[in-house]
């Protein structure tokens, strides 16, 4: 039986001097953990790495406190398979969250989703198999994509940029292999905002191939008002105009938008996400929902979310999960997920994909490597060895 030895973390940086709407990056940091296992090979311990998504901060302190313990206070029999060859991390996700009232996500969820990254990562790697093969045959059909459809978000305000430099920054992107980009909006005057925007449809060449992320940052008046100007312009989608809990706001928007909107990244349960598809006013047949697994309990949360999505009348075609990491990659492509958000050069170590792989023509490989494949990640793989030695 697979006992689980011990559970290390540490908080790692990934500022930069970019800001969105709401926020500036220059404080960012994350929680790196790392789940250690008693079965050794070629001479060392086979461990699972895992880390918070951008946009949260790190999670040491519930980690340390509630998470951590519970998991290495357990009795191995209570998160073993059934062969007894492997750990199995909806049985371990069960242990840690043990003790937890519903509700009240806070940044719990970041902390378990942290933990849960790794218990899957862990127990990938005691399968030797990808990480994507073993979503695909436990919450999938089987036969997972061999590409996932990526885009580049970016298109942040750092103090008096030149709008040319966002041109710059979005040509690299199609340089890079990406079709699709997004900027951010909200911090502007709209009238500035209408002509970055303009700027970047210049660029790409297509309108429908441009996206804008407000980060939350309108009331209703204000978002109704970029709807009416924003409308015309034919853009991919409209990205998180209100309040992420503001469901009935996000309603009256819907209303007076025609064209596609996305949100979600800041909904971090699976009954959230549930009360959005409810309440929300979203049509299943254009509008895009953006859960980030990472942030809102892990996989075994997002899984819960599934049926709640077939329920509404959702294909897991119309999920393109906020983050930009590699868990991310495997969950979209073994759900059949419409894609995977990508930050191209920001938020390192942990945003982005293996070393060396890079989009064709907007779809990214989800590779061969086994667990989730940090290990070819050299900067993050660098982090993620402190903790093990
Ligand atoms: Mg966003």
């Amino acid at each position: 039986m697979v006992r689980i030895v011990d559970v290390r973390e540490r908080t790692v940086s990934i500022r930069s001097e970019i800001q969105n709407a709401w926020i500036s990056f220059r404080e960012m940091d994350t929680s790196l953990v790392a789940v250690i296992s008693d079965v050794v090979r070629d001479g060392r311990p086979v461990v699972g790495f895992g880390f918070g998504s951008n946009g949260r901060y790190s999670q040491g302190g519930l980690l340390r406190d509630r998470f951590v313990p519970r998991l290495l206070g357990a009795d191995p029999a209570d998160y073993a398979t059934g062969d007894d060859l492997s750990i199995d991390p909806e049985r371990a996700w069960s242990i840690v969250m043990r003790n937890e009232k519903p509700g009240g996500h806070g940044e719990r969820s970041v902390a378990v989703g942290v933990l849960d990254m790794a218990l899957w990562d862990l127990a990938a790697k005691l399968q030797g198999v990808p990480l994507v093969r073993m979503l695909s045959d436990r919450y999938g059909d089987g036969r997972p994509d061999d590409n996932v459809f990526v885009y580049a978000a970016g298109g942040y305000y750092t103090p008096g940029r030149p709008i040319a430099d966002l041109q710059d920054e979005m040509r690299r992107y199609l340089d890079a292999g990406y079709t699709h980009v997004k900027l951010k909006i909200g911090l502007a005057t709209l009238a500035d905002d209408i002509r970055r925007i303009e700027a970047v449809i210049a660029v790409v060449g297509a309108a429908d191939h441009v996206a804008v992320d407000a980060n939350a940052r309108f009331d209703v008046a204000t978002a109704v008002a970029y709807a009416t100007a924003l409308e015309p312009l034919g853009l991919w989608w409209y990205e998180e105009p209100v309040d992420p809990l503001d469901y009935e706001g996000l309603r009256q928007v819907r209303e007076a938008y025609g064209g596609r909107v996305a949100t979600g990244e800041n909904l971090f349960s699976m009954t959230d996400a549930r009360n959005l598809l409810r309440h929300g006013g979203l049509d299943p047949a254009r509008d895009v929902i953006q859960v980030d697994p990472s942030l809102s309990y892990g996989v075994v949360e997002f899984a819960r979310l599934l049926p709640e999505l077939a329920a509404h009348g959702w294909s897991t075609r119309r999920c393109i999960p906020h983050g930009g990491h590699q868990l991310s990659l495997h969950l979209a492509a073994a759900l059949h997920l419409g894609g995977n958000e990508s930050y191209p050069r920001v938020f390192q170590p942990i945003g982005g994909f293996a070393d060396g792989s890079s989009p064709e023509n907007g779809y990214m490989a989800v590779g061969e490597a086994i667990g989730i494949g940090i290990e070819h990640k050299a900067a993050l793989y660098a982090e993620c060895r402190h903790l093990v030695g």
